[in-house]
């Protein structure tokens, strides 16, 4: 049903402690109130999904919830990792700090690349919004897999073409239940999911 995990996907960890960077407070406290509408979450197999992401200052590295963590209620900052490099083009990344990025840090990476002003990304599962938004609201074409070059590429499409700018939101209609958001801030980000979610 859902492909969290399945994409072949190399990630270079460096274990070292804790990794805080200026805002994670923020992005720690939003992180858990998407947890507490199951926008970010654990399905019935186990499989975690949804995570978020805050930009390190003006570098392209940014922090993000770590690899298989959608079963906290409260995630702890030892449960972040700093991306420090990234691939689109061959799924690599690198990242350092007590657990490990997930595949889906390049669908950051990627929105982080298009515009310097996107400080913070949140990705979320919801089959009730997926599936009440899929076309309504900026929408990646269905032939195109996440976690891709082609996903890069399609999201920039909508950048261009669509409002997504201005809306900063869109469902990924070839990747189950998938929506992700952007914003200045790691609370923008949330609170465009919120409102979706509340609407
Ligand atoms: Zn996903």
């Amino acid at each position: 049903m859902h492909d969290e995990g399945v994409i072949k996907f190399e990630c270079r960890w460096e274990k070292t402690p804790v990794c805080s960077i200026e805002g994670v407070e923020e992005l720690m406290q939003c992180r858990d109130e998407l947890f507490s509408r199951k926008l970010i979450g654990v399905y019935e197999d186990g499989i975690g999904y949804g995570n978020i992401s805050l930009r390190e200052g003006e570098s392209g590295r940014f922090l993000i919830s770590g690899t298989q963590t959608g079963h906290f209620e409260k995630l702890s900052k030892d449960r972040y990792v700093l991306v420090t490099a990234y691939d689109i083009e061959h799924n690599r990344v690198e990242c350092k700090g007590p657990v490990q990025a997930s595949s889906e840090s390049l669908t950051h990476a990627m929105i982080y690349g298009m515009n310097p002003a996107i400080r913070a990304v949140a990705h979320a599962h919801h089959n009730g919004l997926w599936k009440r938004f899929k076309n309504r609201i900026p929408t990646t074409r269905e032939e195109v897999a996440y976690g891709t070059p082609a996903m890069a590429v399609e999201v920039q499409r909508l950048y261009a073409e669509t409002d997504l700018k201005t809306k900063k939101i869109f469902v990924m209609a070839g990747h189950q239940e998938g929506l992700v958001s952007f914003g200045a801030s790691p609370r923008e980000a949330c609170n465009i999911l919120l409102n979706l979610y509340e609407t």
